[in-house]
């Protein structure tokens, strides 16, 4: 028996928000045996079981009567290289950045947009993390999942994940597929996405005429340094809300009644409003009540200015719910897995 199943576990410094509830039961998973035992240990003790990764993705509203199984899985390897073409497969407790900067370090390129998103390799495709114009699903190669209902291991091919805006397969199955590992479809070609917000006007101030991978990597990293709370600093998940998609005509009044709505049309003809630029809109930026908060650059993001609870910063987002619908007829939903 290799799992320490500790009882009673704060999981303060295992959200990112840094709320401090209770697991009833945690353990660390370090090989796929591990996550066998665990779920063996759960269902005998008839326990919830909640896999976790890094908790940057989280809002945690109450004490946790389960087993919580945070992935420490650790491994990389190629899969196979034409000489143009790797394939490359992470375990699932991988950090994701340290893991984009291990590949840019060998040549392959496809994710340098995806440059310091915290969290691991396994919860990735949970919500098909996106940043800067690239999704995961933009190079993802498949998955090998464990379902939970029958033990057995199962591939997941790009169809079979059903990746959509943060979204995937697995946000809906809730607790269906534990993620083992996840395998990327990388290129020593590098075919850049410089298009997207300032990348490029960063680029431009960094001196760089003519970026590599690496140099995107690097002009991301400081545009998010600049514009975001550090989770170690000031407790977030990060964008708290999905940015809205609505119907041509309703993002049409809109306009009109405020000439400066961020919005951007989509192929499909819907457009998709930032939600940032409402919350900002309606005076939430900044705004703070206790110790939850509205970051005060970053009117997206939701902060925890030190003993916030899980409740409260809920209450909060729910409020600025009900603003936005009442003054832009627009539903904001919320991108955390709520607990
Ligand atoms: P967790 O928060 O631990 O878990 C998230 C969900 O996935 C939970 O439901 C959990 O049960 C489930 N889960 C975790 N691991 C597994 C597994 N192995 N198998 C099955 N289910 C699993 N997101 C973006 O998309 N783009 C961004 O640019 C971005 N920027 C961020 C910036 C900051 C400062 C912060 C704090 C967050 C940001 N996020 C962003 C959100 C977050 O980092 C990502 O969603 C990340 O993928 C979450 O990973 P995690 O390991 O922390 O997952
Ligand atoms: P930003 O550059 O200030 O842009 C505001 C919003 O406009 C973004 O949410 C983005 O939507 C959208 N946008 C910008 N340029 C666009 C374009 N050319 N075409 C279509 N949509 C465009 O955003 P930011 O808050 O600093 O974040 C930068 C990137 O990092 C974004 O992609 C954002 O999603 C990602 N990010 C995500 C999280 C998270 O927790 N999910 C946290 C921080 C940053 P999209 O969000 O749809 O890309």
């Amino acid at each position: 028996m290799t799992l320490q199943l500790q009882a009673g576990v704060s999981l303060k410094p295992y959200n990112s928000f840094g709320v401090d509830v209770r697991a009833q039961w945690f353990a660390e998973a370090h090989s796929d045996a591990d996550v066998r035992e665990a779920l063996a240990y759960a269902a005998r003790q008839q326990l919830p079981l909640l896999v976790i990764g890094g908790g940057s993705n989280l809002l945690l509203t109450a004490e946790i009567p389960a087993l919580v199984l945070r992935m420490g899985t650790r491994g990389i390897r190629l899969v196979s290289d034409d000489g143009v073409n790797v394939v490359i497969e992470a375990e699932a407790g991988e950090p994701w950045h340290p893991f984009v900067l291990s590949t840019l370090a060998q040549g392959w390129s496809g994710l340098e947009n995806l440059s310091l998103i915290p969290g691991t390799v396994g919860a990735a495709p949970m919500q098909n993390i996106g940043a800067y114009g690239v999704e995961i699903k933009d190079v993802f190669a498949g998955l090998t999942a464990l379902d939970r209902e029958s033990g057995e291991l199962r591939e997941f091919s790009l169809e079979e994940c059903r990746f959509g805006y943060r979204d995937s397969l697995f946000k809906h199955a809730a607790g269906r597929w534990l993620i083992l590992r996840v395998r990327f479809a990388l290129s020593r070609v590098e075919h850049l996405h410089l298009g997207y917000g300032p990348v490029a006007q960063r680029l431009t101030e960094q001196g760089v005429s003519q970026p590599s991978a690496r140099d995107v990597s690097r002009a991301i990293c400081s545009i998010r340094s600049e514009k975001l709370p550090d989770p170690a600093v000031l407790g977030n998940a990060g964008s708290f809300f999905k940015n809205p998609l609505v119907s041509a005509a309703l993002a049409g009044e809109l306009k009109l009644a405020h000439p400066g709505l961020v919005s951007y049309p989509q192929p499909d003809g819907q457009v998709k409003l930032a939600a940032g630029w409402l919350i900002e809109a309606a005076g939430w930026k900044g705004f703070r009540d206790g110790d939850a908060g509205v970051h005060r650059l970053q009117s997206l993001v939701l902060v925890n200015y030190g003993a916030a609870s899980g409740g409260q910063l809920l209450a909060l987002a729910r409020r600025i719910q009900a603003d936005i619908l009442q003054r832009f007829c627009v539903e904001l939903e919320m991108e955390p897995n709520l607990y």
